[in-house]
């Protein structure tokens, strides 16, 4: 008998007819003779409905405030999914993350699990009955409600397979499984049978929001087979492996973007030791997180600095920046909301040189200005105006042969 845990995630526990279509999945696993764990998001849209509801009543909410309204969208989903188990004559029981002892630390909105003390789902696990837990959420220390971060149920699914050492992790979506790049941006993308570990931790991190970064990291460390899978359609799915010696590697696996990306720059700063400190300390100071940095070459003893922020924090690290531009004696800063980053990502890189000018000629044949670049051993990120992401992602898709083959 296999312990597996199912993750659904907002779409496919929509609407009422979809949890009883989820319910009818979960029930025919069970049949099987397995052990199930369930992890449910909230509704499809619930979780940005809260956040919604809640910056009309105050600009800047309380986090903790913020997480107990958060956290009310799964509680939703665990009730109405025992209850369409029930129906369907499968015992079934459900818990928010404090029940389920999901013990995370104190921050708030974006809380890192700690510990799971999984005794009690055990004992209904033995019992016979599906266990149904809520994603996103946990518990601190002193009993408050904390939330894991958009995405966060991929997470709780994670860390609960990795505590009951299960079988499988499978994340069931609105897609069959991690393709080449978004489905929705190109309609040629290829579903991939596998991909590593490293690979969709890069892929996540730059901005495939199929599955949350954490939930990569957690499951490649405590080696926890992970799958993605559809929950409208059988099918085999994505498993995400470690790389192995045999596996006959692509030279590139996915092109992943982000549209979240904002980029500032401080113009004619004195060129001398310390101007990256002096300007990022106060970014940091202000918790703003910090993603491509550029610095010129000097000229005539001044240079220009560029850096990306999240989209969000744009207009923050702008005001901070007039702030530092006059301390320093700089000409000016200058911004750009309007760009994203747009990145190939392949453990093939590695052992192949000239994927980066292959890139960079591609898009400059479109007309595509790169306006910012940055690479690491298994990927090449660029940044482009927010008006050729499509363009770039399509041109790339097709340029490293990663279209999917024409129907017959
Ligand atoms: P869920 O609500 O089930 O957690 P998400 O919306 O978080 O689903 O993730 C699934 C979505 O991720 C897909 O609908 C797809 O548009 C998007 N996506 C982005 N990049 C990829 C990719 N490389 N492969 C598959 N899906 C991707
Ligand atoms: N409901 C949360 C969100 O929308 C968590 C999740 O669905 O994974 O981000
Ligand atoms: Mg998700």
């Amino acid at each position: 008998m296999a312990l597996y845990v199912h993750k659904y995630g907002g779409t496919s526990v929509g609407t009422v007819d979809r949890i009883r279509h989820v319910a009818n999945k979960i029930t025919q696993a069970r049949r099987q003779g397995n052990d199930i764990v369930v992890v449910v998001s909230a509704m499809s849209g619930e979780t940005d409905r809260l956040l919604g509801l809640a910056r009309e009543m105050q600009e800047h909410p309380n986090p903790r405030e913020l997480d107990v309204l958060l956290s009310t969208g799964e509680q939703v989903t665990i009730a109405l999914l025992c209850m369409a188990l029930e129906s369907d004559g499968c015992p079934a029981s459900s818990y928010t993350g404090a029940q389920a002892k999901i013990l995370t630390d104190a921050s708030h909105t974006k809380a890192r699990i700690i510990d799971i003390d999984t005794s009690r789902l055990r004992k209904d696990l033995d019992q016979g009955k599906v266990v149904v837990v809520a994603g996103f959420q946990g518990v601190n220390e002193e009993g408050d409600i904390t939330t894991l971060g958009r995405g966060g149920s991929d997470t709780t699914a994670v860390a609960l397979a990795a505590a009951l050492k299960a079988d499988e992790c499978r994340i069931y979506t609105d897609v069959d499984g991690v393709y080449t790049t978004d489905p929705r941006v190109e309609p040629r993308a290829r579903r991939l049978d596998r991909i590593t570990f490293e690979e969709m931790l890069e892929m996540a991190s730059l901005g495939s929001k199929v599955l949350q970064i954490r939930a990569v990291e957690f499951a490649g460390k405590y080696n926890v087979p992970l799958r993605v899978l559809s929950t409208f359609d059988d099918g085999p799915g994505t498993l995400i492996t470690y790389e192995e010696e045999e596996m006959e590697q692509a030279l590139i696996s996915g092109i992943a973007f982000n549209r979240d990306e904002a980029k500032l720059t401080v113009e004619g700063v004195p060129d001398q030791p310390g101007i990256a400190a002096a300007i990022l300390g106060p970014i940091a100071d202000a918790n703003i997180e910090v993603d491509m940095i550029v610095q010129n070459v000097a000229e005539n003893d001044t240079t220009d600095f560029t850096f990306t922020v999240h989209r969000n924090d744009y207009a923050k690290a702008l005001d901070i920046l007039q702030g530092v531009c006059q301390k320093l004696g700089a000409k000016k800063v200058t911004g750009d909301d309007q760009i994203v980053k747009v990145s190939m990502v392949g453990v093939g890189m590695r052992s192949h040189a000239g994927i980066a000018s292959r890139m960079f000629r591609a898009l400059a044949d479109e007309g595509i200005n790169i306006r910012m670049i940055s690479t690491s051993e298994i990927k090449v990120s660029v940044v482009l105006d927010e008006k050729y992401l499509e363009l770039a992602v399509r041109t790339l898709h097709e340029t490293f042969g990663l279209d999917q083959a024409p129907a017959a």
